[in-house]
């Protein structure tokens, strides 16, 4: 009897050991890598097997993301739609030893979009409203640069919204003619009321209303990867509530500067503002697609 319970208690230790290991060994999804202005960079750091520090990354002064996928450590590096194309490094510390690690970024040609607006007030801003903009603007930078670490960030999102992507990220657009800030987003065409889910867990780091963006909602998912979900109708979440991946965070609209109903969706992955598209598994993807194709066969 003494001897089945030792084996029992063997059994039972090397059962919670098992469990316990598995989100150590759990492989990462990682993104699409995209070594462009406005793409991600995935850059291999060396082993992660058992006993090997986990490396410390930083592009210019600014922490980056570093995950682990099949026993190897990986740098997922944002690179901001204004990087100037060529070489590269980031700031690698491992094991008390820092080191140059470089990366190259290859230049992409984005389309152009003109839009014409009939409402010049919201191109041509009044003193009120500029600096109002501006003040915001300021405020979403400093959301932008936010650090929170996490033990692990979930990188395959979903879509947040069942809706055909439609203005792609990066399009260098025009107003009335006027070159404006390139789409730094992607957008959903859904109609005002569609519900907006989190993109994956998180913790809300903001909620406001902007004169550009509207009604927004800022999720924080660990580790310098931050969502933002734009010109909602209704924000049914708060500041620090953690959330799960597909909760519900509000109701899609047409709040701030929006030509109609819409989500813009944006990804900032240490600092830069990057492409969400490179985050969402091709499976995903076509889930998207056939919605759209359902919805308009209705
Ligand atoms: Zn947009």
């Amino acid at each position: 009897m003494r001897t089945l319970n030792a084996t029992m208690l063997r059994i039972c230790l090397r059962l919670a050991l098992f469990v316990l290991a598995v989100p150590l060994l759990a492989h990462a999804s990682l993104p699409s890598s995209s070594n462009v202005p406005g793409g991600v960079a995935v850059v291999a750091l060396g082993s992660a097997l058992t006993g090997a520090d986990k490396p410390q990354t930083w592009l210019g002064g600014q922490p980056v993301l570093v995950t682990s996928d099949h026993d190897e450590w990986y740098a997922v590096v944002g690179l901001p739609l204004d990087m100037t194309p060529g070489s590269h490094e980031l700031s690698v510390k491992i094991g008390g030893e820092t080191k140059a690690q470089p990366f190259v970024v290859n230049p992409k040609d984005y389309p152009e979009q003109h839009v014409t607006l009939k409402d010049k007030s919201k191109v041509e801003l009044s003193a009120a409203d500029l600096a109002r903009a501006e003040r915001e603007i300021s405020a979403i930078k400093e959301l932008k640069h936010h650090w929170r670490p996490a033990q692990d960030t979930d990188l395959a999102f979903i879509v947040p919204a069942e809706g055909k992507l439609a203005g792609r990220f990066g399009l260098r657009r025009f107003f009335n003619g006027e070159p404006r800030s390139p789409h730094a987003g992607l957008d959903v065409a859904v109609a005002s009321g569609t519900p907006v889910k989190a993109s994956a867990k998180g913790q809300v780091l903001a909620v406001g209303d902007y004169f550009f963006n509207g009604k927004t909602v800022f999720v924080d998912h660990g580790n310098g990867l931050i969502t933002m979900y734009c010109h909602l109708e209704r924000i049914d979440v708060r500041i620090g509530e953690m959330v799960s991946k597909g909760q519900l965070l509000g109701l899609s609209g047409k709040t701030g500067r929006a030509t109609g109903p819409h989500l813009h969706w944006s990804v900032v992955l240490n600092g830069a503002m990057v492409d969400p598209e490179l985050f969402i598994p091709a499976k995903e993807k076509s889930i998207a697609a056939v919605d759209e194709q359902e919805r308009r066969v209705k």
